[in-house]
């Protein structure tokens, strides 16, 4: 195989995404940063590690990109490698946000500043900055949606019945999701224009491990045996698309999306290529973008203003206590999207082609 073949190979395969070769040093000493995603099975993750990547690469950094099959025993012995490799910094997307304790203790003591991209890592202070979204933004988009689709924000009154759906429960955005959604849907479940059939309301019996979506579309059918027999469901909470694509399976399985029985409003979470495609025919209703483009730079930044003693730009000093330490967090906006304004956000946004959407 060619070098560049190779590196492509042992790329794909996320063995090693080392990159820079020496004519890559630049301002930055040929510094490397380690950057530890949690999965390659969404989509999202592996956009994240190339645009980081190529963040870096651009500042001169070398990296090494390693992904972790949402398995935590694994994240933390990659981390442990990259340490013991000599990394200069560390730029995490945590699997199970608790269990970082005891590697990013390493980290510190041998003086590798931390960056928490995307999930904050709890019960340690061994996390310098987070780079992330408005996580409780996301929740109330996906729960602003579904009572304005619905028509409740129009003065419809219902019942409409709803199911809800959260995220991991060992990863902290899941909580930050679910509550900007109950934000939003509490106040009409209070007043009975919102039932959950199943009664399934408080966020440890909705969660779904992994974000799995497989776990999802078996709960999904449960509760379509269990409930709603003898009546419809009107909407689905979902917060990821992953999660989304298994709810629309079981709900096409029991004949939701033919004749006269429409299908729920379902929300979701990325612009996920399947679910785009998903929305653009009518079954899924709504994502939430994350341009990941601008999350990459803002991880890049603190990494390259910490490694040249500057204070990384910050926009939020207060949202995020990881249980050991309020940290500095740089917050962006999330976009709700729909078929109405997916060409506009994504295509002439120049995040997807309009060939990738077809
Ligand atoms: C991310 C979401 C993603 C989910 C599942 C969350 O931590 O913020 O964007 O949908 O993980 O991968």
């Amino acid at each position: 195989a060619t070098a560049a073949s190779l590196a492509l190979t042992l790329s794909a395969c996320g063995q090693s995404g080392e990159g820079g070769s020496e004519e890559d040093k630049g301002g930055s000493d040929g510094a490397t940063i380690g950057i530890a995603m949690p999965t390659k099975s969404s989509e999202r993750w592996i956009a994240d590690g190339a645009n980081v990547e190529k963040e870096l690469k651009a500042k001169g950094f070398k990296t090494k990109l390693v992904f972790g099959e949402d398995d935590p025993d694994q994240q933390v012995s990659q981390i442990e490698n990259m340490i013991t490799q000599g990394v200069d910094a560390l730029i995490v997307a945590a699997i199970d946000n608790k269990s970082l304790g005891n590697v990013l203790q390493q980290a510190k003591d041998a003086d590798i500043p931390v960056v928490s991209y995307d999930r904050l890592i709890l019960g340690t202070e061994n996390v310098d900055y987070y780079a992330s979204f408005d996580n409780e933004k996301v929740g109330e988009l996906q729960g602003g949606y579904i009572v304005e689709k619905l028509g409740l924000k129009a003065g419809k009154k219902g019942p409409f019945n709803i199911e809800l759906f959260a995220g991991s429960n060992d990863d902290n955005n899941t909580r930050y999701f679910f509550q900007g959604a109950m934000n939003v849907l509490k106040p009409y479940m209070d007043k009975g224009q919102l039932v959950v059939r199943s009664k399934q309301t408080d966020l440890n019996q909705v969660t779904t491990l992994r974000w799995d979506g497989g776990t999802a579309q078996k709960r999904m059918d449960d509760l379509l045996t269990s409930s709603y027999r003898s009546t419809r469901v009107d909407a689905v909470l979902s917060p990821y698309d992953g999660i989304s694509i298994g709810i629309l399976s079981a709900l096409k399985s029991d004949g939701y999306g033919s004749g006269s029985k429409a299908m729920p409003v379902v929300t979701g979470q990325d612009a996920e290529v399947a679910s785009l495609k998903s929305i653009i025919s009518g079954q899924q209703t709504q994502t939430v973008f994350k341009d990941l483009r601008e999350l990459a730079k803002v991880a890049a930044n603190m990494v390259d203003s910490v490694l040249n003693d500057k204070k990384p730009e910050v926009n939020d000093t207060k949202s995020y206590d990881n249980g050991s330490k309020v940290v500095p967090a740089y917050l962006l906006q999330p976009v709700s999207v729909d078929k109405s304004n997916y060409k506009q956000v994504l295509v002439d946004g120049g995040y997807y082609t309009e060939d990738q959407l077809k």
